[in-house]
């Protein structure tokens, strides 16, 4: 029996990746050493202090129940304790953070809190796939707004139509961002807060990244900005930060009308995260975070090895101050996919054709660092061995 699906199902997008993904496997059945540069997932372990701290709570049966939907007044406290530290935002651990099953579980769930069917919500192009798939899945329309090297890849606000910004609920931002590694300016952020309140839209940020940043820089929260709190909302976790992305927790926090909904809709949804997780997470935020410079310090030699490979290949590139990706246009005379190919023909090698992220994202490839360094640079040197050359001298 092959049941007729819902519409929203069938209106996600089709799977972009299944060439390469069929190439790939021809290529590892030829006995080739495929290095996949595709995923952006931690290579390197939770550190150890976390993962004795579940340990332990492992052990305890008052743990073993079921949770709060908001998450424990504990953790809670622990994420708002970490906001004022970090960036000086004060939160309230009851009314303005509400725990997640990992952002992207938020990310994916807003929508249905403020996007009825036809409502439009503005999403950024190239992006993380969910904010457009949730808002799909929502009955919503996305529209698209473009992420252009020129504008530093920050959408141009002025740019958006006056009917879609009067239909518009939801704004998706992301900084630092994925995939351009771009970060955003505190002006661009001031620039977002008189947007959202003149077109009383909600912003979500999407602050992933915000710990994985280099030479010196640290990334701000939208939070900061004046006036946030009333137009906008964050979401963050502990995944990129420490490793855990395995682990499936994060939060919201900010506006607390819009923190409390997305918990009333969790409540009917999911029963929060287990206590064990949540405790390990307290300790990621409130212990030693000598873990976070060594990650970034490593993270840095990468985007280092990576950047000057490509540039001494003819590339121009800016090394970029956060993020563990790398945003590389495509040499004259491709597109996004014929180039992954070509390149996985000639070196074994997989990059994300940029496509993947949306129509914008056409014209470029994304590298991600989360590789060990040995595996990294063997594929640079085939990629210095095997490539170009693409560019005119
Ligand atoms: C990795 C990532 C997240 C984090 O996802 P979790 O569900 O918290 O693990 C969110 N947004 C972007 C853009 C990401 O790349």
């Amino acid at each position: 029996m092959r049941f007729q699906e819902a519409k929203r199902i069938e209106k996600l997008p089709p799977y972009l990746f299944a060439r390469i993904e069929k190439l790939i496997e021809e290529k590892k059945a030829q006995g080739v050493d495929v290095i996949s540069l595709g995923i952006g997932d931690p290579d390197t372990p939770t550190p150890q202090h976390i993962i004795k701290r579940a340990q332990e709570e492992l052990e305890n049966p008052a743990n073993h129940q079921y949770p709060s939907s908001a998450g424990m007044l504990s953790y809670r406290q622990a994420v708002a304790d970490w906001y004022d530290r970090r960036f000086g935002v004060q939160l309230d651990p009851e009314s303005e953070v509400v725990s997640l099953i990992g952002s992207k579980e938020g990310i994916a769930h807003i929508a249905w809190c403020y996007v009825d069917p036809g409502d439009v919500v503005l999403v950024p192009d190239p992006g993380y796939p969910v904010y457009g798939q949730g808002t799909i899945l929502a009955g919503g329309e996305p529209y698209y707004l473009p992420l252009k090297a020129e504008n530093g890849f920050l959408p141009d606000l002025s740019a958006v139509p006056e009917d879609i910004a009067r239909r518009a609920k939801m704004l998706f931002i992301n900084y630092p961002n994925n995939p351009t590694g771009a970060i955003a300016t505190k002006e661009f952020f001031a620039g977002v807060v008189d947007f959202a309140r003149k077109h009383e839209i909600l912003v979500c940020h999407d602050a992933a990244y915000s710990e994985i940043a280099f030479d010196g820089y640290r990334p701000p929260s939208f939070l900061e900005t004046p006036g946030a709190k009333e137009v906008g909302i964050e979401f963050h976790s502990v995944s990129k930060t420490y490793n855990m992305t395995g682990w499936r927790i994060g939060w919201a926090v900010g506006n607390s009308g819009a923190v409390q909904a997305l918990g009333r809709l969790k409540t009917n949804i999911d029963s929060g995260v287990f206590q064990a997780v949540q405790h390990a997470a307290i300790t990621a935020l409130s212990g030693p975070q000598d873990n976070v410079k060594e990650l970034c310090e490593m993270y840095r030699e990468r985007r280092d090895l990576v950047v000057d490979t490509l540039n001494n290949l003819g590339w121009n590139l800016v090394k970029p101050k956060a993020t563990f990706y790398i945003w590389v246009p495509v040499p004259p005379g491709y597109t996004s996919t014929s180039f992954a190919e070509e390149v996985l023909d000639k070196t074994g090698v997989v990059i994300t054709p940029g496509i993947g992220y949306g129509q914008e994202g056409e014209g470029y490839f994304r590298i991600s660092l989360t590789i060990p360094k040995e595996r990294l640079a063997e594929a640079m040197s085939r990629m210095k061995e095997n490539l170009g050359p693409f560019f005119e001298k």
